[in-house]
C-alpha cells in the first residue's frame, strides 16, 4: 500500500545529520527543534497555534481535556474512522454519539448531526477522511447555533482545505497525526494539536505536560503527551516535501478517476470517490465496489496491495455494544464497510504499477 522507507530514502543523509545533530544536543524532551517545528507546521496548514504531542489519538486526548469533556456529556461524531476518534470520547469518560456519514464522501452527515444535539452535548467531533475535507459551513453553522466547540479529527487531512479555509483552524482545535502512513509520516508516533485562540492554546500546552502551571502546580490532571524532540526535528526535515508528495497523490488520483468512469462500468461495480472539494488530499484513495471481497481476493493473488477502512463501523464494535446500537441502525456507514477499499495512492506509486492496478481492478470487475 505504502513504501515509507522509499520516500525517506532521497532524504536519508538529511535525516541521519538532524537526527545526530539531537542526540549531540542533550535537548530530548521539547526545546528548540520542537517550538520550530511547531512554528513551520503551523504556517503550513495555514493556524495560529500549533503544540506538539505524543501521537494523533494524544492530540485528541488533549482537546477533549483541555475543553473539560467528562462523564455525563455527548460527544457527536462518525462511525466510519478509525478507532481513536470515537475511543477518545469514551477515555475521557464522556459518551460518543454517533450519527450516519453521506454515502458519496463517507464524512458525518451534517442534518444527522443538527438532529443529534441535546441537553448533554459537549462537543461536535467530525473527520476529514481519507484528506477530503467535512462540510465544514455546514459544521460551524450548528456549532455555532449551539455554542459547541468543534474539535476537527484531522489526522488523515494535513495541509486540506476545505471553502471556509484550512482544516485544522475552523473549530476549537484541530488534532493531527504523524503516524507512518499518514501523508506527513514520522519515524514512530506523534501527532498535533491546532488551534487559533490563545488562550486554547495555552490549555493544551499545559494539558501536554500533566496539567502543570507553572512546573509542580497542577489546577488540572493532565497527562505526558509530549512530542519526542527527535520526532519533531526529522519531521522538520520532511514537511517541505510535502506539497510535491501531495501534489503527486493527487495526479494518481486523477489517473484513477480517468480510467474507472472511462470503464463503462455499472456504478455498483465500480464507483471511484467523488471529490466535492479542491484541497483534498488523498491520504486514501477509497473506491465502492459490490464484489468487494472478491475483488481484494484477485487483487492479493496478484500481489496487489489493498487495505478496508474501516471493515467494521464503530457503532458495531463490541466495546461500544453497551450503546446499544443495533445492526442497520446507521445504514449508510454499515454499507460503504462491505464496500469500501482502498488502492495504493501514494506520491512513488509510479506510471506503471498503476497501469497494471487500474487494469487488473477494470479486467476483474468485467468479467
Ligand atoms: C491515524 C488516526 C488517528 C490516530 O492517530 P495516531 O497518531 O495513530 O494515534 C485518529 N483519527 C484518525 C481518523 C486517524 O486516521
Amino acid at each position: 500500500m505504502l513504501d515509507v522507507a522509499a520516500q525517506n530514502g532521497p532524504l536519508f543523509d538529511q535525516l541521519a545529520d538532524k537526527a545526530a545533530e539531537v542526540i549531540r544536543s542533550g535537548r530530548y524532551i521539547l526545546g528548540p527543534e520542537v517550538a520550530a517545528f511547531e512554528r513551520e507546521v503551523a504556517d503550513f496548514i495555514g493556524v495560529e497555534h500549533a503544540i506538539g504531542v505524543s501521537s494523533g489519538t494524544d492530540a485528541l486526548m488533549v482537546a477533549l481535556m483541555a475543553l473539560g469533556i467528562g462523564p455525563g456529556d455527548e460527544v457527536i461524531t462518525t462511525p466510519f474512522t478509525f478507532f481513536a476518534t470515537g475511543g477518545c470520547i469514551a477515555r475521557v469518560g464522556a459518551t460518543p454519539v454517533f450519527v450516519d456519514i453521506r454515502p458519496d464522501t463517507f464524512n458525518i452527515d451534517v442534518e444527522q448531526v443538527a438532529a443529534a444535539v441535546t441537553e448533554q452535548t459537549r462537543a461536535i467531533l467530525p473527520v476529514h477522511l481519507f484528506g477530503q475535507a467535512c462540510d465544514m459551513e455546514g459544521l460551524t453553522g450548528i456549532a455555532a447555533k449551539h455554542g459547541l466547540p468543534l474539535i476537527e479529527d484531522a489526522a488523515q487531512a494535513v495541509g486540506t482545505k476545505s471553502p471556509l479555509g484550512p482544516v485544522g483552524s475552523l473549530g476549537a482545535y484541530g488534532c493531527f497525526s504523524f503516524f507512518p502512513s499518514k501523508n506527513l509520516g514520522g519515524f514512530g508516533d506523534s501527532g498535533l494539536v491546532t488551534t487559533n485562540d490563545s488562550s486554547l492554546a495555552d490549555k493544551a500546552r499545559v494539558m501536554r505536560a500533566h496539567g502543570s502551571n507553572p512546573k509542580y502546580y497542577h489546577a488540572v490532571i493532565g497527562g505526558n503527551f509530549r512530542i519526542d524532540a527527535l520526532q519533531a526535528a526529522l519531521l522538520r526535515v520532511k514537511l517541505p516535501e510535502l506539497e510535491g508528495w501531495t501534489a503527486r497523490r493527487r495526479e494518481n488520483a486523477v489517473r484513477y478517476d480517468a480510467a474507472f468512469s472511462a470503464s463503462g462500468l455499472d456504478e455498483n461495480l465500480l464507483q471511484p470517490p467523488p471529490r466535492r472539494f479542491e484541497g483534498h488530499i488523498y491520504n486514501q484513495y477509497v473506491i465502492r465496489t459490490s464484489r468487494r471481497d472478491e475483488l481484494q481476493a484477485h487483487l492479493q493473488a496478484e500481489k496487489i496491495a489493498t487495505a478496508i477502512y474501516y471493515p467494521v463501523p464503530l457503532h458495531r464494535q463490541k466495546c461500544f455494544s453497551q450503546l446499544g446500537y443495533r445492526e442497520g441502525s446507521l445504514p449508510v456507514s454499515e454499507q460503504a464497510s462491505r464496500e469500501v477499499l482502498a488502492l495504493p495512492i501514494f506520491a512513488g506509486l509510479g506510471d506503471a504499477r498503476q497501469r497494471r492496478i487500474i487494469d487488473t481492478v477494470i479486467g476483474f470487475l468485467s468479467r
